[in-house]
């Protein structure tokens, strides 16, 4: 059977696209491994905050969080970024940076940080607070999505690796490791491995770059409490939040430059992770336990690319989702798809300009 349009990877990228695509095209979503979401959608430190990924990101990620709260996939969290005495400006700056999008950041006094994080050293002296920020439910989204995609016709091909693509006489012939695919459209949803898509379709690569990122869980004393706030050093060099039975999860927020692969955590990301912490916390470490990598993988101006390919006919870009690729998938799949399906903008992301995600913007 031709489809109308072949997906190559169905993390949340795909599996949302999916979704939006089935009630109205013949879908079918090539998957590498043998389960869907095993690299950076199954990595990720499940949190929803408006500042994260900056001012570009902020409208997707807003779009996204009605319909997400709406759907029962966000929960409480909170977030607060913290300075050390001579950083406060940093503060300042971040909170200007969003003032016109309207993003809700409340100053925070020594005695708020003792308040929300209890064992902070002295060094942190003020703090930015965003309480919009939830906690997302990662796996069930991404379950949904899936869901979705196949209830409306959408086939879902694991152990698939896509070996090459094609455009003869306006269909693309795809060769994947579990047999040939023909579709009228190609769309890379394939994250670390974006670029090699491209060039497996004969398509320019953009530059999308895989960057390493290392999560820490422990266990601490005292235990973290499930209310505490994702707590984030202003100047990005580690984040925490607590998790289920005192733990917390730690990053040094690594971006480490990786080639596309199963990421694994280093011993010295690791170590870096560990002593940051033990510089802002007076907690003792219970136990170390497992620790993971994920790649997030950005355009060279880290903002998502959502578009058709300004050279290659039928080749669309769904890319580059960053450190924001699940906080942001509705708002992208639904732009996504009104694109594919040549339509407007529907209601819940009328207000966003599709136009800043195009691939066009690296030139042809
Ligand atoms: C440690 C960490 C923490 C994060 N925290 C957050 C967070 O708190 N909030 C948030 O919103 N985002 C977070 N992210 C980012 C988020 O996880 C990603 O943006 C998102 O998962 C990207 O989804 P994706 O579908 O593009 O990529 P992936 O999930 O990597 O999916 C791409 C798929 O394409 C497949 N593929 C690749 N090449 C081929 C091929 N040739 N043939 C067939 N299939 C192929 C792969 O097997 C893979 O399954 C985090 C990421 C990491 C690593």
């Amino acid at each position: 059977m031709r489809h109308d349009v072949a997906i190559v990877g169905a993390g949340m990228a795909g599996a949302s696209l999916a979704a939006a695509l089935a009630p109205h095209l013949r879908v079918v979503l090539i998957e590498a491994e043998e389960r869907p979401g095993y690299h950076a959608t199954g990595r990720s430190a499940a949190f929803w905050q408006e500042t994260y990924g900056g001012p570009d990101v902020q409208p997707l990620t807003a779009a996204s969080g009605a319909w997400l709260e709406r759907e029962g996939f966000l929960s409480p969290r909170g977030a607060l970024y913290i300075a050390r005495f001579g950083e406060e400006a940093r503060l300042d700056a971040l909170r200007e940076e969003f003032a016109a999008n309207g993003v809700l950041l409340e100053e925070r006094d020594r005695a708020e940080l003792d308040a929300a994080v209890p064992g902070l050293r002295g060094h942190w002296v003020a703090g930015l607070a965003e309480p919009s920020c939830r906690d997302i439910d990662v796996a069930g989204l991404h379950a949904l999505y899936l869901r979705a995609a196949a209830r409306d016709g959408a086939e879902l091909r694991c152990d698939s690796l896509l070996l090459s693509a094609r455009r003869d006489g306006g269909v693309w012939r795809i060769e994947t490791r579990s047999g040939p695919i023909e579709a009228d459209r190609l769309v890379n949803a394939a994250g670390a491995w974006a670029d090699e898509v491209a060039s497996l379709a004969g398509v320019r690569p953009i530059g999308i770059a895989p960057l390493r990122r290392t999560m820490v869980p422990l266990l601490v004393d005292p235990p973290a409490a499930a209310t505490m706030p994702l707590v984030e050093e202003i100047g990005g060099s580690f984040y925490f939040k607590p998790e289920a039975g005192g733990r917390i999860w730690l990053s040094p927020h690594d971006e480490s430059p990786s080639p596309p692969c199963d990421a694994a955590p280093e011993e010295l990301d690791v170590a870096i992770a560990i002593d940051r912490l033990e510089q802002a916390v007076d907690w003792r470490i219970v136990r170390h336990e497992r620790p993971w990598a994920g790649l997030r993988s950005f355009a060279p101006d880290r903002i998502p690319v959502y578009g058709p390919d300004p050279v290659v006919p039928g080749f669309f870009w769904f890319a580059g989702q960053g450190g924001f690729g699940i906080q942001t998938a509705p708002a992208a799949a639904q732009i996504g798809a009104a694109l594919l399906l040549g339509g407007t903008l529907p209601e819940s992301v009328r207000s966003i300009d599709a136009a800043r995600y195009a691939p066009d913007r690296f030139g042809g």
